[in-house]
């Protein structure tokens, strides 16, 4: 499907996992990519990589994918990297929230700096970069789109990882609130929620047979998600299949937000 062609997106941390299916995704639909990373400029290279060999099997006109390095949760950076991404491009149609971190510990033993960067890159660095995108598409008018990725930890409360679920709450709220505030300008404002997805982010448990299987046996749908699976819920959300759709949150789970314990009956008397 090319629902996208020549949309322009930026997807930031989008040079490994959920953000590197995403940006193969939409380089497959036919969008120019422009895929935002922090640390590794070699995970960046590869992600490009594929993102361009997608775009070049489909696309006739060329590739527009590009690399644009950055911390979301400095707001220099943020700003330098819609500087370069509208330099090159002129104007970006889809911005991507995909950036997140997270600190386990017991809540007692939480050092301030791992609560505060926590919150600084999942929660401060997306509103960073929707405040940009959101002046971009009222100066050029014509509306736009914000996704952004939250987790079912947006509702589901996670013990010893207090600031990344309070952070993907907030999330949760930053999307409906500026869904609600720019709805009459064409700004459309959504929310995937993954459940449990092998990527990077989950390395421990998916290094360990035991702890995968453990992993697998709390979702009704009996085996993690794979990132792809939530790149064509983006994928869906940022096109024109969704242009009714403004301010909700989709969550892509295998049945994790269903409340398995009553898969059978315990609760009533039979
Ligand atoms: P991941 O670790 O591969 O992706 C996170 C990306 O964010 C990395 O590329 C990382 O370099 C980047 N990043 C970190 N700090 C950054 C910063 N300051 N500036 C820019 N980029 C930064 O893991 P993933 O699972 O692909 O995570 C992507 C998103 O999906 C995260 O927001 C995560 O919370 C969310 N999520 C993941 C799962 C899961 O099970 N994998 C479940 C729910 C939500």
């Amino acid at each position: 499907m090319r629902r996208l062609e020549g949309k322009n997106v930026l997807i930031t941390g989008g040079s490994t996992g959920i953000g590197r299916a995403t940006a193969i995704r939409f380089a497959n639909e036919g969008a120019n990519v422009a895929i935002n990373y922090h640390a590794s400029e070699t995970e960046a290279e590869i992600t490009l990589e594929e993102a361009q060999k997608t775009c070049s099997l489909i696309r006739e006109k060329g590739c527009g994918e590009m690399l644009v390095q950055g911390d979301v949760a400095n707001e220099g950076d943020v700003k330098r990297i819609f500087a370069e991404v509208l330099k090159a491009w002129g104007r970006l149609d889809i911005l991507i929230n995909n950036a997140g971190i997270q600190a386990a510990s017991p809540t007692h033993e939480m050092a301030m700096d791992a609560y505060d960067r926590v919150l600084a890159v999942n929660l401060r660095g997306a509103f960073l970069c929707a405040r940009e995108a959101v002046r971009h598409f009222l100066d050029r008018g014509g509306g736009g789109v914000i996704l952004n990725n939250t987790s079912i930890h947006e509702t589901i409360p996670k013990p010893q990882y207090a600031p990344y679920a309070a952070s993907k709450a907030g999330l949760g709220s930053l999307g409906r609130t500026l869904a609600l505030e720019y709805a009459g300008q064409g700004i459309r404002v959504n929310t995937v929620a993954p459940g449990a997805i092998a990527t990077p982010i989950n390395q421990e448990w998916m290094d360990d047979p035991e702890k995968e299987a453990l992993v697998a046996g709390h979702i009704p749908m009996g085996r993690p998600g794979e990132p792809k699976e939530i790149a064509a819920v983006f994928a869906f959300l940022a096109s024109d299949e969704a242009a009714y759709i403004t301010g909700q949150t989709i969550y892509v789970d295998g049945g994790l937000t269903l409340y398995a314990d009553f898969r059978t009956p315990w609760s009533s008397g039979s």
